[in-house]
Order: structure tokens, then C-alpha cells, then sequence
């Protein structure tokens, strides 16, 4: 975050309590989680603020506290019961990632439940806020046997626990080209119970279907060189079965007059428009993959 910080002249503040010593966790998420905090603290703290990270164990050891807290312009009293519910700012931010915390902060929270912990926060308006995520304390080797965090890099179906029965995390083909909307999909997917995979134009989204033969297709239609509409022209016509059937969502910029028409006479299952309603999405993906609501909460377990 220093260079973020250092653009605003924001000084950023580090506290560390020597109690805390190794932690088992899942790395990636853990990242994901400080990263999506603090860049929103810096982003709504103003020029000469600080932003700081207090990391401490809970007395009775049974948890670790991440605290990220600013001096920004804070949340108000009604915001702040917006702020966790997942959907209500979700639908209108996908396109507008930068206005709203929305979408960074319903990842903080699925990804700090994965790990059994939770997220609170406080504020004032004009004073500042503070996040707190809490991870169970265990020490290494507890989580195994008993429960496995998704594994991003992992393709093969994962335990969720020792009694719950297997659940493959279906496979999504994720076709855009714009960084910060993929970025954000991918980790909204991963959390909810999917292996995501990424192209960024249509020649890719061809090959990575063909050789890795995912569930379901998202595919943006504007992307450079080969677009959207294309690319499902020639899924479609592919000589395999098991890639010319593959379900498609096609998501389109602008819901234009004939956008629909268009993406379905390529052969498109349905489209979306950006941008793009999650819950929608989450309700596609498990419609056209037949996931009942207790195998994707397995999976999300
Ligand atoms: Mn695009």
C-alpha cells in the first residue's frame, strides 16, 4: 500500500502484537482480505490522514484480530447496516468498482467466514472507521482432517468436511478483458464455491474451453480482437460435443435495442447486462448448473 498511500500523503500506521505468532491460513485469502481494506481506507481517507493495521490476539487466545482503521470520512449510522448485507450495493457497482466498497467488502466477509472468522466494523462520520476481521486461532496442523479452504490453484473436487459429501466446485470459463471487473468476478466466484478460469479475448476463451472444458461460460461480448459473439459462433460450431454444448452467458456493456437478439442468434444460452447484478449471476450459475443451495453451501464451507 505504500505507494497508494504515499500518492496522498497518508502515513501509514503498523502495530504488531508479538503474541501472534503463525497462523493457518489460506494465504491468497488472507491477502485479499487486508488488501481490499486498506486500499478502501486510503481511498476514503483525505490527503495528510493516516491509515493503520493493528494485528492482536484475543486474550483468551482464541482468536487473531486484523484491524484496519482510518481517519476518513467515515459511515453513517444507516450505511453501516447496508454495508455487509451482500446485495444492496452490489448491482449497480461492477462497472463502478472505484465509487462504492460494496463489492471489495462482501468478499472481505465471504472470505472471513471460509476461515470461520467474521468481520465487524465502527465508525463516525468524520472521524474515521474500523474494520475488524477475527480468524480463529489454530495452530498448524488443526484444519486438517477436519476442513478444506478452497484452494484456488487446486482443479480437483475438495472435501468440505469429513462427513458431507463430496461436492466438485464446477468449473467457470470467465471470458473479459477489462482487469478490475475480472479481478472482481473471479474472486466473488471463488468465494461462493467456483474454480474460476480467465481469458481476455475470444481467441482464448475458443482454446481455454476446448482444452479445459469448464461448466459454464461468462463471456464478455466488446473485448479486443476476437469479441464475444464470435467466440460463441465457433464454441458452438466445435466439432466436441462437450464444448459446442457448454452453457453460455453472454454479459454485454450496454443493454442496447437487439443486444439480447444478438447475443442468442450466436448462441448464447441468456445475457446479462453490465453491470452485472451478482445475485443474478450466482442464480444463472446454479439454474443452468443444476446446484442446489445446499451443495454450493458445502462448497462455500
Ligand atoms: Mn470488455
Amino acid at each position: 500500500m505504500q505507494q497508494q498511500a504515499l500518492n496522498k500523503q497518508i502515513k501509514l500506521v503498523f502495530d504488531f502484537d508479538d503474541n501472534v505468532k503463525t497462523l493457518e491460513v489460506d494465504e491468497r485469502r488472507l491477502k485479499q482480505i487486508l488488501v481490499n481494506l486498506l486500499t478502501n481506507a486510503v481511498k476514503f481517507t483525505p490527503s495528510g490522514g493516516q491509515v493503520g493495521l493493528e494485528v492482536t490476539r484475543v486474550v483468551d487466545k482464541s482468536a487473531v484480530r486484523f484491524t484496519v482503521w482510518d481517519t476518513g470520512m467515515g459511515i453513517s449510522e444507516e450505511d453501516l447496516q447496508k454495508l455487509f448485507r451482500p446485495f444492496v450495493q452490489l448491482d449497480s457497482s461492477l462497472t463502478r468498482e472505484h465509487e462504492g466498497t460494496g463489492l471489495g467488502l462482501v468478499l472481505v466477509y465471504r472470505l472471513a467466514a471460509l476461515h470461520g472468522g467474521g468481520v465487524s466494523v465502527e465508525s463516525q462520520v468524520g472521524q474515521g472507521s474500523r474494520f475488524t476481521v477475527s480468524i480463529p486461532w489454530r495452530s498448524i496442523g488443526a484444519y486438517r482432517g477436519n476442513t478444506s479452504l478452497p484452494q484456488a490453484a487446486s482443479p480437483a473436487p475438495i472435501n468440505v468436511s469429513d462427513t458431507a459429501a463430496d461436492f466438485p466446485r464446477p468449473l467457470i470459463l470467465l471470458a473479459e478483458d477489462n482487469q478490475a471487473n475480472l479481478v472482481l468476478v473471479q474472486g466473488i466466484l471463488e468465494a461462493y464455491g467456483y474454480e474460476v478460469i480467465v481469458a481476455r479475448n475470444g481467441v482464448e476463451a475458443i482454446e481455454r474451453a476446448r482444452e479445459e472444458r469448464p461448466a459454464l461460460i461468462l463471456m464478455d461480448i466488446q473485448m479486443p480482437g476476437m469479441g464475444g459473439l464470435e467466440a460463441i459462433r465457433r464454441i458452438r460450431a466445435d466439432g466436441e460435443e462437450a464444448v459446442a454444448g457448454v452453457p453460455i452467458i453472454a454479459l454485454t456493456a450496454l443493454a442496447m435495442a437487439g443486444d439480447k437478439e444478438h447475443c442468442l442468434k450466436a448462441g448464447a444460452n441468456t445475457y446479462l447486462s453490465k453491470p452485472v447484478s451478482i445475485r443474478r449471476l450466482l442464480e444463472l450459475l446454479q439454474e443452468f448448473l443444476k446446484i442446489s443451495n445446499d451443495q454450493l453451501e458445502e462448497s462455500k464451507k
